[in-house]
């Protein structure tokens, strides 16, 4: 487990040009690099959402290489009091420093309020004693970026929102970029893999780089055990299929969500909540995690009354269309 986690820190990439993809995200980044390098200033407050996996944690220690400053990492969860973010604000930070919260949207409405004038005129009240006696105190901080991470952007207050000077989202990668990714992380662990194997795992990563890595050092192990020094597309797919996943790269649990759908409740639509009580599944995980990629897939939709699944979840799956096609 360590050793996996270690292995992981060493192949995240540093850079800007050893960040996979993202391109447009990449190309705007350079210039606000630049622009606030070369007025000596720190990076405006960036704010960056998308679904798990995607980069955005990779992406915040590359800003912070770039920049050559220090990271300081923690997340919304892990401030409980205004206290907590008090002392990270004026313990660790130095001038253009960089603090990055995951998860910014669990923050809580005090710690989020506190935030707003550091941010903005990166001061902060601290309160002394207790009681009548209590006095709030101003300190001044270094000038530092705030680099906020969130899966859900709907759940970011306007006020909070408004002070980031860069808002982007991170893109699902593409099959071409994830084998990328794959083949970077092969050549770092000084192993051969043959481009079409690294394309079949990115084939079935869902688009996500988290999952392209996890599933290539499957793949290695089992290319590994079999004796096997380079990779080949068999093995990949043979190792993939072992895996328990599809064509399409969806997993068991995936497939289980669009079955549910259409044979409990005909292909919805039904409510969210519905459908993860029939699931025993929590509701925020069926929404965050599972329905992005089946909806980037185009096997479920949205709507206004709820979940349904499409006429692609009913061929992938081998269902017969419903008749009277409501899809
Ligand atoms: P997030 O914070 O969005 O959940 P992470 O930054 O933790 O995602 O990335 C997940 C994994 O994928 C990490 O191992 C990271 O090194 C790798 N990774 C993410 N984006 C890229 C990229 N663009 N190029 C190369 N590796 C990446």
């Amino acid at each position: 487990m360590m050793r996996g986690v270690e292995a992981d820190f060493t192949l995240r990439p540093r850079s800007l040009d050893e960040y996979v993809g993202q391109a447009r995200l990449k190309e705007k980044l350079r210039v606000y690099l630049e622009a606030a390098k070369n007025r000596g200033e720190a990076l405006d407050h960036l704010l960056l959402f998308g679904p798990p996996g995607l980069g955005k944690t990779t992406l915040a220690h590359v800003v912070a290489y770039e920049l050559g400053v220090n990271i300081r990492v923690t997340s919304g969860p892990a401030i409980e009091k205004p206290g907590d973010l008090a002392a990270i604000l004026t313990n660790s930070l130095e001038e253009g420093d960089i603090l990055f919260i995951d998860e910014i949207h669990r923050l809580s409405k005090a710690a989020e309020e506190h935030l707003y004038p550091a941010l903005e005129d990166f001061k902060i009240d601290i309160v002394i004693g207790t009681g009548p006696a209590a006095r709030t105190l101003r300190l001044d901080l270094p000038r530092f970026t705030l680099i906020g991470a969130t899966t859900r952007p709907g759940l970011i207050s306007g006020p909070l929102r408004s002070r980031f000077g860069i808002i982007e989202h991170l893109e699902y990668y593409t099959e071409e970029e994830l084998a990328q990714g794959i083949a970077r992380d092969a050549a770092l662990l000084g192993l051969q893999i043959e481009p079409e194997a690294a394309l079949e795992i990115g084939r079935r990563s869902r688009g996500t780089m988290r999952i392209a890595k996890r599933l290539f050092r499957r793949v290695r192990d089992f290319a590994e055990v079999a004796g096997e020094r380079v990779v080949g597309l068999e093995r990949a797919r043979s190792a993939l299929d072992a895996l328990g996943l599809d064509g399409l790269g969806l997993e068991a649990r995936d497939r289980l969500i669009l079955k549910t759908l259409i044979e409990r409740f005909s292909g919805g639509p039904v409510g969210l909540e519905t459908l993860a009580t029939a699931l025993s599944e929590d509701p925020e995980t069926l929404e965050e995690v599972h329905e992005p990629f089946l909806i980037q897939l185009g096997l479920l939709k949205r709507t206004p009354r709820g979940r349904q699944a499409t006429e692609r979840a009913y061929r992938h799956l081998g269902y017969p269309l419903p008749e009277q096609s409501r899809l």
